[in-house]
């Protein structure tokens, strides 16, 4: 038993962070998921539910260590097709939330490089250069093994051909964590397109996060 249980306030967050996520622009359809996590349960927004338009009651409790639904689930909601893919990341880090999108220039540039280019020092706040996981098919184990892999020291990951994975200790900041890896996607997409963007050093980023330090922002380093 969880000594951390997963409560009605962690429903409604859950639903108004992914509302804060569709009318963000991130997803399109019914593509893009989320989650907490409380201990050893895991809650994860419902298979094929638009982001904006959740019913917390349909947000789905599985198991951290095997996805199984919990036993009390209270309506015929089905949890996330990349539930898999969350329990992966919390796995692989210490994060308590996930969020999954399909974001437009997170997409573009995952289809373009193996890794972020270091195009501004705002990357730091994911640990390092992002990294871009092998194309697999969308819920598979093949794609949560990578993803968990490739969030080694990080916050966030891209997967090729599909979108972008990120982790915080808070379901805001995991979704202020998107929308960040989504400008810092926008960026390097146009100065690319652009020219020949210059990039910041290991040197310059190692720099960034001890004044991120000194001046006690947050966020700087994978938790
Ligand atoms: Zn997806």
């Amino acid at each position: 038993m969880s000594l951390d249980p997963i409560t009605a306030d962690d429903r409604h967050a859950l639903v108004v962070a992914a509302r804060a996520v569709a009318e963000s622009g991130l997803v399109v359809g019914a593509s893009g998921n989320l989650s907490v996590r409380r201990g050893e349960r895991v809650l994860v927004t419902p298979r094929r539910a638009k982001l904006g338009a959740i019913d917390p009651e349909d947000c789905v409790e599985v198991a951290l260590a095997d996805g199984s639904v919990a036993d009390d689930h209270p309506t015929d909601s089905e949890p996330t097709s990349e539930a898999a893919l969350h329990r992966a990341v919390y796995a692989a880090t210490d994060a308590r939330a996930v969020v999954h999108t399909h974001s437009h220039f997170a997409t573009v540039l995952g289809t373009l490089v193996d890794e972020l280019p270091a195009i501004h020092y705002g990357l730091t706040a994911f640990g390092g250069p992002v990294r871009v996981v092998p194309f697999a098919i969308f819920g598979s184990d093949e794609l949560a093994a990578s993803v968990g892999a490739a969030f080694e020291g990080r916050r966030g990951v891209l997967l090729a051909n599909h979108g972008a994975v990120v982790a915080a200790d808070t379901i805001d900041g995991a979704v202020d964590l998107a929308l960040q890896l989504e400008w810092l996607c926008s960026v390097a997409y146009h100065a690319t397109v652009a020219g020949s963007p210059k990039l910041l050093s290991a040197d310059d980023l190692d720099r960034t996060v001890q004044q991120s330090r000194a001046l006690r922002y947050s966020l700087t380093e994978p938790s």
